[in-house]
């Protein structure tokens, strides 16, 4: 399903707040940080964002959940809507973590998400 912008946009506010918090918890806790604690500190908040950034760009195309269920790559019928499952994928941005649509053909007795253009 398709969110609407201002979905994504409050998603992503709430969790750069959230990182946000976390990064000034860190600055108050540590007593004159050193330059290579520094760019720890901001490298973690930088990639954290660019996981939330990407895993929401993921969850909003068509391919996570389909309108209509697709069809089965072996035999051709139509496959049944098993409910949404967690995948776990290795990025340029970092580990998303996202749940996709997930399909089974009872015919072949197999189970696949749905082929999906990017990632
Ligand atoms: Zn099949």
């Amino acid at each position: 399903m398709r969110h609407t912008r201002e979905q994504k946009r409050a998603e992503l506010l709430k969790a750069a707040e959230a990182m946000i918090e976390e990064y000034l918890d860190w600055e108050e806790q540590t007593a004159k940080p050193n330059l290579t604690q520094i760019e720890a500190a901001v490298l973690k908040v930088r990639r954290q964002l660019s996981e939330r950034m990407a895993e929401v760009a993921i969850e909003d195309q068509d391919a996570v959940q389909p309108a209509e269920a697709p069809l089965c790559p072996h035999c051709g019928e139509r496959m049944r809507y098993k409910g949404q499952k967690g995948r776990t994928v290795e990025s340029l941005v970092g580990t998303l973590r996202f749940k996709r649509g997930y399909y089974y053909c009872t015919h072949c007795k197999g189970g696949r998400f749905p082929p999906q253009q990017s990632a």
